[in-house]
């Protein structure tokens, strides 16, 4: 069981609705944290100690433990990673991802809001 978390608009939202926002956090756009999702990967990592929980970027593995840290979800032993094609690769059928864009894995990517429908697992 894996779990990867996208950063941009699903770990913070972005207050500013419809525009696509790479590393809009070091360029100052205003955001707030992913509560409910911050809830679930703390959850998600005391269930399952022995899991990987990777929270990625497009915009990098240390933007990604940057947000990471300012949303204070950066103690739980998560792995930091780019999130590329090269990396895709580590997400099985059964990992739950979650990111507000669909990317090409073999799990289903559940949207940022998506927390109460996904099944416990
Ligand atoms: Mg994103």
């Amino acid at each position: 069981m894996r779990l990867f978390v996208d950063v941009d608009d699903t770990l913070i939202l972005y207050d500013v609705a419809g525009e696509q926002h790479p590393c809009g956090l070091v360029y100052g756009q205003a955001y707030t944290v992913n509560e409910e999702l911050i809830k679930y990967i703390r959850w998600f990592a005391l269930e399952h100690p022995d899991a990987l929980v990777v929270i990625w970027s497009g915009g990098g593995r240390e933007y990604a433990e940057h947000v990471a840290r300012l949303a204070g979800v950066d103690n739980i032993g998560a792995a930091y990673l780019c999130k590329c094609p090269d990396t895709f690769a580590l997400v099985e059928e059964d990992s739950i991802v979650f990111d507000d864009q669909e990317i090409k894995v073999p799990a289903r990517v559940w949207g940022p809001r998506d927390v109460c429908q996904v099944p416990v697992v």
